[in-house]
């Protein structure tokens, strides 16, 4: 059987073969260089006036599974021009050590597909959190890039039922990020939701996650 993935989370990290996780590292945080789990790096959009860019994020960049998260937020009040100029910064270390993202977005789902035209990036990236609309969806899927579905399995099950029938699974993963939940309930979730097998979901993202790590 096939491990849960749990694509992003701020929560402690789990020693189990059952489970794999990217654990979201702040670029700013005092862990350990040597870790030994999965883990994403990089500068939150709210963060992006007190972080640099290229020193901390090169030091962690050997071991790292992720650049992220990292994105555009139209709803905390810093300077567009800033966020983007940091989130452009990280896709230039994202394509240079192909490192996939995992990126935040909030009301800023056109500048998120406007950057990647714009950069030509090609490395894939993963919206997390995502609650969107169908349109959004489609926008991304054309764009090559990954939805990760979390919180709105709980907070808006319509919405998330829908997503769970436009969304092919070879392009959706699932997350807890900082909720106390397990990632088994947000699967048990999907797979209701969804009307597909708790087995069919561990392994179409488990493959997804291989395709795009190329490790486990
Ligand atoms: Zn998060």
């Amino acid at each position: 059987m096939s491990p849960f993935v749990n694509i992003h989370t701020h929560q402690s990290h789990i020693d189990n073969k059952e489970f794999i996780e990217i654990y979201n590292i702040d670029v700013d945080s005092h862990v350990n260089v040597d870790v030994t789990f999965f883990y994403s790096i990089g500068i939150h959009p709210w963060k992006c006036q007190q972080s640099t860019v290229n020193g901390p994020i090169v030091q962690w960049l050997n071991n790292s599974t992720a650049i992220g998260e990292c994105g555009i937020d139209r709803v905390c009040g810093i300077d567009i021009e800033i966020q983007k100029d940091v989130f452009i910064k990280q896709i230039g270390i994202s394509e240079k050590y192909n490192k996939p993202m995992i990126i935040h977005a909030v009301r800023s789902h056109s500048d998120i597909i406007s950057i990647r035209k714009e950069t030509k990036a090609k490395m894939p990236w993963i919206i997390h959190g995502f609650q969107g609309n169908e349109q959004i969806v489609i926008q991304y899927l054309r764009h090559n890039i990954y939805l990760s579905l979390g919180d709105v399995l709980f907070k808006n099950e319509s919405r998330a039922a829908e997503l769970l029938k436009i969304i092919p699974t070879e392009r959706l993963f699932l997350e807890t990020d900082d909720s106390e939940r397990s990632i088994v309930d947000v699967y048990e979730k999907a797979s209701v939701l969804s009307g597909r097998s708790l087995e069919d979901l561990r392994s179409d993202i488990f493959n997804n996650f291989v395709k795009i790590f190329g490790k486990i």
